[in-house]
């Protein structure tokens, strides 16, 4: 059965008829969207570790599941990188079947919680709703509530039904490599399908991006802690702290037996403007910068927080590490914290909702300013920046406008530290120690629609594939390299599989 046919099935179904006749159309357009119940900003800002959507309740997931109109040809479900059934999920929650609605996510899907509080559904998704499309109305809701049945799945763990490890008997072995959201949701369709997992970290926490990079207050530890119980569950064996391709082999995985492997080492290299001061004392990356605070416990934060106060951090970028980089600064208490970008607001690759959470709790934006120079004083500690203004030309191969500098506008800013977050290149170190791995030329290893890269046995996803990406872009590659892999190796394609 094709995708379409199934969502046209599932809208067949007697209830969902009988729900859509109870309640018209013109009925439901009337409400607005189902606000989200945020912390108060006076608390956010001195909170790492507090989430700040609250998500909610289950009157209010209701209410808002109650504005979608079960469209026949429904638009959300293009928009979603990896086709989760939004109408059918979104109608089991007006029905009640909160668990239920959950499943049908997780066809697709394999971290809702996660993706449900991060992926950029104004761009996606919701983006392609007809209330933005033809109703030129507020979206349904879809990330929060998709949020919402995950979270009630962990509030209600006794009620909801552990994810099965196959009763096909023991198949292969099979390594992963890299613990972000590729690996994680590859691992779990493998071990689903009965095979032996072994997901080895170079870190000695698991999760990846999700664990390092985004903040608490974005995606709280607990949710991946979660995530990972189930896996250990399911039977994946983690190994952290080795690094593949320096502690650990190809040659080696194989001397163990593995079948396969999953490359998903995503992109952990800092790139840097070459401009000069850059190795000034105070002058970040991001990644330093975002995972020794998202390391940190509350009680070593407070420890550390005195010493913290007072400055003036620039963050240079527009996406979504920038807006985390910045909203950490305003945690710990900075004088100054200004988000600088080369382009305008509206080119801002971030999601909007963090924007507009970043400048709530009082980030400054300077856009259109690029800096070309840091200056530090004689102990070799930054103390300013120069920062040429632009302006916008014509659009580039992006579809956004061009940043073009107004020749000799140039100012000189005060600033005692400086986070840069303008994306990450590939690291080289794995398909380095691979020759027969076909890489492009910025390092990204090249696979197939199925993800099956150079060498027969070893496939690859998620942002070492593609370059700096999504979650949800990441996980759906997981889950069709395992649907690819298991096929090569037993032939069989599972239910449920994502191709
Ligand atoms: P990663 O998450 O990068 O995981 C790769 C893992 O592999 C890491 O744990 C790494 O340590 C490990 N590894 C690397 N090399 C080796 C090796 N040789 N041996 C063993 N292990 C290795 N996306 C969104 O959709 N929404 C957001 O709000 C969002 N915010 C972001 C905020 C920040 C600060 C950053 C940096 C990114 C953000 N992204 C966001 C992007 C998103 O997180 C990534 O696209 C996604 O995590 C990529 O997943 P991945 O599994 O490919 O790699
Ligand atoms: Fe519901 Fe919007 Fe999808 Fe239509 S497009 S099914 S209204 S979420």
């Amino acid at each position: 059965m094709t995708k379409q046919e199934l969502i046209k099935e599932r809208r067949s179904q007697d209830w969902r008829t009988e729900l859509r006749k109870a309640h018209p159309n013109k009925e439901r357009i009337l409400h607005e969207r189902t606000a989200i119940s945020e912390l108060p900003i006076e608390e956010r800002i001195t909170s790492f570790h507090e989430e700040v959507a609250l998500g909610y309740t289950r009157e209010e997931a209701m209410a808002e599941a109650r504005r979608c109109l079960d469209c026949p040809t429904p638009g959300c479900v293009e928009g979603c990188p990896v086709g989760i059934h939004i109408p059918s999920f979104i109608k089991l929650i007006e029905k009640g079947e909160m668990l239920q609605a959950l499943d049908i996510i997780r066809e697709t899907s394999s971290l809702p919680a996660v993706c449900g509080r991060v992926c950029p559904q104004e761009k996606q998704c919701e983006s392609q709703c007809i209330y933005t499309v033809s109703l030129k109305k507020q979206a349904v809701s879809i990330g929060n509530l998709e949020r919402y049945v995950a979270d009630y799945e962990r509030l209600h763990r006794d009620r909801s039904v552990k994810p099965q490890r196959s009763s096909q008997p023991q198949r292969g072995r099979i390594a992963v490599v890299g613990s972000g959201p590729a690996g994680l949701s590859f691992a779990t369709d493998m071990a689903k399908w009965g095979y032996d997992v072994t997901v080895y970290e170079a870190e000695s926490q698991l999760g990846g991006v999700l664990r390092y990079g985004i903040p608490e207050f974005c995606l709280p530890n607990s949710i991946i802690e979660d995530e990972l119980e189930k896996m250990r569950d399911l039977g994946v064996h983690f190994v952290t702290d080795t690094i593949v391709g320096k502690t650990i082999t190809y040659e080696d995985l194989k001397t163990q037996g593995m079948e396969g492997i999953f490359i998903a080492t995503g992109v952990g290299v800092a790139n840097y403007m070459g401009i000069p001061g850059e190795d000034l004392k105070g002058v970040y990356t991001a990644s330093e910068y975002l995972a020794k605070y998202n390391l940190m416990s509350p009680e070593e934060l407070a420890a550390e927080l005195p010493s913290l106060r007072g400055k003036r951090v620039a963050v240079i970028g527009g996406g979504n590490t920038a807006i985390d980089a910045v909203r950490t600064a305003i945690r710990l208490d900075s004088k100054q914290a200004v988000i600088v970008y080369r382009r305008s607001e509206e080119e801002m690759p971030a999601r909007a909702e963090e924007i507009k959470h970043a400048r709530e709790e009082g980030t400054e934006f300077l856009t259109l300013h690029n800096p070309v120079e840091y200056l530090g004083d004689e102990s070799g500690r930054v103390t300013a920046m120069r920062l040429q203004r632009m302006e916008l030309g014509e659009p580039d191969e992006s579809g956004r406008r061009r940043p073009v500098a107004i020749p000799g506008d140039i100012i000189t800013m005060p600033i005692d530290e400086v986070i840069i977050c303008i994306g990450y290149s590939a690291n080289p170190l794995v398909s380095n120690s691979m020759p027969g791995l076909e890489v492009n030329k910025w390092g990204n290893i090249i696979v197939g629609d199925d993800k099956q890269t150079s060498m027969s046995d070893v496939y690859a996803g998620g942002d070492i594939v593609r370059g700096a990406a999504t979650v949800i872009l990441a996980m759906g590659d997981g889950r069709r390299a395992a649907t690819a892999m298991h096929q090569r190796l037993s032939g069989r394609i599972e239910e449920g599989a994502l191709v």
